[in-house]
């Protein structure tokens, strides 16, 4: 149930094997179970997530306990997961993805903007553009290109 909310709310796809509040029991918490869900809900921001037991992890992995996604690397601990948020390579996943969230959730153009780059792109073009008279010239030329190549190679279109 918790991985389906954690889903949602991070509307990313959870895999196999990762969760969300994994490591406590029902109960009240020691003060220990307490500081490693705070430590794991704060890896988490970092795309750190806990591995379940499940058989994939017993299989492919069995020592490692954390999932890094950004990076794919898988963790043995959590002082693991402490060391490896302060590595370069994370890091530099990390705002790499934060650049991509962002431009993920730009607004899209006003009525004002839409208007602003239609008048660059008709003053661009009135600039820089080619003449009605131009484009002709351009377009004999082709053609007489067309056909001295057809003289030689009688399959060649241009
Ligand atoms: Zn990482």
């Amino acid at each position: 149930m918790l991985v389906v909310k954690a889903a949602a709310l991070m509307h990313q796809p959870v895999e196999e094997g990762t969760v969300l509040r994994p490591t406590v029991e029902e109960g009240p918490l020691t003060e220990q179970q307490l500081g490693l869900r705070q430590a794991e809900e704060r890896l988490y921001r970092d795309y750190i997530h806990r591995l379940l037991k499940v058989r994939k992890r017993f299989i492919s992995y069995p020592n490692y306990q954390y999932l890094c996604k950004l990076c794919s690397v898988h963790i043995e601990n959590i002082q693991g997961a402490h060391k490896h948020i302060k590595e370069k390579r994370h890091k530099k996943n990390i705002m790499e993805k934060q650049e991509e969230n962002e431009l993920r959730a730009l607004p899209p153009p006003s009525a004002a903007q839409l208007k602003a780059v239609d008048a660059a792109v008709v003053e661009t073009a009135r600039q820089h553009g080619i003449s009605e008279e131009d484009f002709e010239v351009r377009k004999a030329m082709v053609i007489r290109m067309e056909g001295i190549i057809q003289r030689h190679l009688s399959g060649c279109m241009l």
